[in-house]
């Protein structure tokens, strides 16, 4: 087969006319910073998870940053969430001087494991935070007798799951914070950016309060016509706001999330029916139960040669690739503080065959096709 000239991105935004007219007239407007465009974003997050509320933010990390500190976990706290997770989520678990806990996943969704769970929680245990990986939801039913039985919070990390749905329910739609990420790489993205959905009136107004140094009124109430400018701070915020400029660039994704969804689905499924079948591979597969999934990221496992020499022939044909995620469990800041977590069999299983293969919606079905011929190429002597 012939070498593409291009180099193919594992990923990149979609950005059309409506995205640039929404932040320019923004920018025109003459109010850039947190004000009413972020509204407008949470309130088309409550529509769309069912929430009563929800707080946009400079990122997803700053959520979860502000959800485990007025959920009033302590140093010593044990938090439960998969070794197969972003960093930022273990990073702030370490950095608030609780214990991450890891629970093993299911080796052909990637999603934790809730019978893994279980086994996993002791007298200290806190709190669990599920991923739904790569957009297909976590058994949200199994998370939630788990919370109730064992008296824990539950911080979802919607960080993939802007259009997941569980059973009829969309990610964030069951009682608990959910964590939205805008990040370029999300299926919708504000540059960079995040949002908590919530179900708890006094929490989202804790909330709002840590976002902006723990100022009662909102910079645009307070600098309006016959506002007060002056402030009291009775407990001391951040600085996690996300501005309007960015919220406008958000409006105008979310206005096209189904679109940007069924895209990716399309060419999620072109994926499937193309490797189908093909030796050496191990093709994602789907919950069980009933579910929309995000196809936020397509990962197939190398079974049949060693990833890092299959990276590099994916290179040789100018094609992207991720990883998602290096279990976190391996890292030196997690080795160094909390030793083992135990054995964790399927996320090892899958941690040195996992990567993500370009899918992004304004890719061509004739990329799909490529990707697949290369893999098969690479693929062929195995
Ligand atoms: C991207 C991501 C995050 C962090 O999102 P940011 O907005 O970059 O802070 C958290 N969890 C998961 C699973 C992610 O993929």
């Amino acid at each position: 087969m012939n070498i593409r000239k291009e180099f193919l991105p594992f990923s990149r935004p979609s950005i059309g006319e409506a995205e640039i007219q929404g932040v320019v007239t923004c920018l025109k407007s003459g109010w850039i910073t947190t004000g009413a465009i972020c509204k407008t974003l949470e309130d088309r997050f409550c529509e769309l998870t069912g929430a009563s509320g929800a707080v946009t933010l400079s990122s997803a990390t700053a959520g979860m940053h502000l959800m485990l500190k007025l959920l009033e976990l302590q140093p010593g706290d044990e938090i439960l969430t998969p070794s197969m997770t972003f960093a930022s989520t273990v990073n702030m678990i370490l950095l608030h001087g609780a214990k991450p806990v890891f629970a093993d996943i299911e080796y052909g969704t990637l999603n934790v494991n809730a019978a893994c769970l279980e086994e996993k929680i002791t007298p200290r245990t806190r709190a669990i935070i599920p991923v739904h990986f790569a957009g297909a939801p976590v058994d949200m039913d199994a998370v939630n007798l788990l919370a109730r039985r064992y008296r824990l919070a539950v911080i979802e990390d919607a960080a993939h799951a802007v259009g997941t749905y569980y059973k009829g329910v969309h990610a964030g739609g069951f009682g608990h914070p959910a964590i939205f990420s805008f990040h370029p790489i999300k299926n919708i993205t504000t540059g960079e950016g995040g949002l908590v959905s919530l179900n708890d009136p006094d929490l989202e107004k804790k909330l709002r309060l840590a976002r902006f140094h723990g100022i009662e009124r909102d910079a645009w109430k307070r600098y309006g016509k016959g506002g007060n400018p002056s402030y009291d701070i009775v407990e001391p915020g951040y600085k996690y706001n996300l501005p309007d400029l960015l919220a406008a660039l958000g409006v105008a994704q979310f206005d096209r999330w189904r679109e940007l969804n069924d895209r990716r689905r399309m060419l999620a499924q072109l994926y499937r029916d193309g490797l189908k079948g093909t030796v050496g591979l191990d093709l994602p597969q789907v919950p069980a139960y009933d579910h929309v999934h995000a196809w936020h990221l397509l990962i197939v496992k190398i079974t049949g040669m060693p990833r890092d020499l299959f990276m590099q022939k994916l290179a040789d044909y100018n094609i992207g690739y991720g990883l998602h995620f290096p279990p976190a469990h391996e890292l030196s800041c997690v080795k160094a503080r909390t030793g083992s977590s135990g054995p964790l069999p399927e996320t090892e299983r899958a941690a040195d065959k996992i990567i993500s293969l370009p899918l992004f919606p304004d890719m061509a079905e004739t990329d799909v096709q490529y990707v697949c011929e290369a893999i098969k190429e690479i693929l062929k002597n195995v």
